[in-house]
């Protein structure tokens, strides 16, 4: 189904927006339920994507991408995502990844591998949370210490996407004193086949293509090259990154929805109870019609912020609200469509993986708490809103 108008997408990008659907229609959909039982993304799938230009297209030219602003990803993760949440989870590790690695990476040492990110032949993963918390990500403990032109890893991250796929990881770490908080932490690009790294895979409730698991570093050494901006100024970085990040996820949760509510209308208006169509039903019509007006307001938030971020316009607030409300938002919508579909829905299949799927973002990348103390700072400011 064509997508509304709006102002935020010109002609180009829902032209775009269509090359990006029949692909991912005909090429990612058809997987979709089998690769939750094999949990293996086609690698293959992903290196065409890169030959189309699907992968990070925001990113500037001297870096492969085609320059194109941020909009032009959020069309991408949409489209994607209604074949797939979870092969479209690697164009946001693309986006959010090439960011970072453009933004703060030494060009010699990132430009090779953003190369490869962008042409789907690399998957590049980002490791913060670690086994003793994600919320209070500035207290980080992984160690990095400096030995000479090397830092030297230890330690554990933990409940990484594709820790067991990535080809390459920004690290984040501690180089300060144990209690320097956010102004002790560095960020690294680490190629995962350095030696001492191993890695293990949980058995999650969705997202089961992508994966995610520990990343375990002993006595791991990478060169000073690859440290990704200042010296125990990585935190910084990282969530100005995570700005991007949250308003995608919005957009990616939100077309699993809008797709989920397009077959449950579909279906309610042609299956008969009562002698009447579904829809009939108030109590049926009106909690889809309730969800597609939130799904609608919510996604136009999420081009919001985009739009903000393309005018290099502050967003961090907007971001926050992108990331709570889209991913809850969805969830809802798919669970009040799979009841649509009485007992239909509650057989293994779509729509019971979308739900589980858009579940692991409503804690991925910050839960709904941690957003909102975001949103607050930004409206009473961070002394009345410590913690
Ligand atoms: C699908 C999925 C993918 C993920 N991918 C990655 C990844 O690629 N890289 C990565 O680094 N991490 C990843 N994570 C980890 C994720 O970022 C953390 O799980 C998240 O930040 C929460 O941290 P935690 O699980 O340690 O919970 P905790 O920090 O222990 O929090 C537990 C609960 O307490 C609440 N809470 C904590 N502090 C506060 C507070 N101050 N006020 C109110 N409530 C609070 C939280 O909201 C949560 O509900 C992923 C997680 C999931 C589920």
């Amino acid at each position: 189904m064509a997508m509304n108008p709006n102002p935020y997408l010109t002609d180009d990008l829902q032209a775009l927006a269509e090359t990006v659907r029949r692909f991912a229609q005909e090429r990612i959909a058809p997987g979709f339920l089998e690769r939750d039982r094999s949990r293996t993304l086609d690698r293959s799938l992903l290196a065409e994507m890169g030959a189309l230009g699907f992968i990070a297209p925001e990113l500037p030219e001297q870096f492969g991408g085609l320059g194109m602003g941020s909009m032009a990803a959020g069309v991408i993760h949409e489209e994607m995502a209604k074949a797939d949440l979870s092969f479209s989870y690697l164009n946001l590790l693309a986006s959010l990844n090439s960011q970072i690695l453009a933004s703060y990476g030494q060009p010699d040492v990132v430009g090779p591998w953003l190369e490869k990110i962008v042409a789907g032949e690399a998957i590049c993963a980002i490791a913060l949370t670690e086994p003793s918390g994600g919320s209070d990500a500035a207290n980080l403990r992984l160690r990095m210490e400096r030995d000479g032109d090397h830092y030297v890893i230890d330690g554990e991250k933990t409940s990484i996407s594709a820790a067991d796929q990535a080809d390459i990881c920004v690290v984040f770490g501690r180089t300060g004193a144990p209690n320097s908080g956010a102004h002790g932490v560095t960020a690294l690009l680490v190629p995962m086949d350095t030696p001492g790294i191993t890695t293990s895979r949980f058995d999650c409730h969705g997202q089961r293509a992508i994966g995610r698991g520990s990343i375990f570093f002993d006595h791991v050494r990478i060169p000073v090259s690859h440290r990704l901006g200042e010296e125990n100024k990585g935190f910084v970085q990282v969530m100005q990154g995570f700005d991007f990040s949250r308003a995608l996820i919005g957009l990616q949760v939100l077309a699993v929805a809008r797709v989920s509510l397009d077959e449950a209308w579909e279906y309610a208006a042609q299956r008969e109870a009562f002698g009447q169509p579904l829809t009939a039903f108030q109590g049926v019509s009106h909690p889809l019609a309730e969800y597609e007006t939130q799904v609608e307001a919510a996604r136009l938030l999420c081009l919001q912020t985009l739009w903000l971020k393309d005018n290099h316009l502050p967003h961090t607030s907007e971001a926050g609200m992108c990331k709570w409300w889209g991913p809850k938002l969805a969830y809802d919508v798919i669970h009040q469509c799979l009841l649509t579909f009485g007992h239909a829905g509650y057989d293994r299949g779509v729509m019971e993986q979308r739900m589980r799927d858009v579940l692991g973002f409503q804690i991925g990348d910050g839960t709904a708490q941690i957003m909102k103390t975001i949103i607050a700072r930004h409206k009473a400011g961070r002394k009345a809103v410590p913690a």
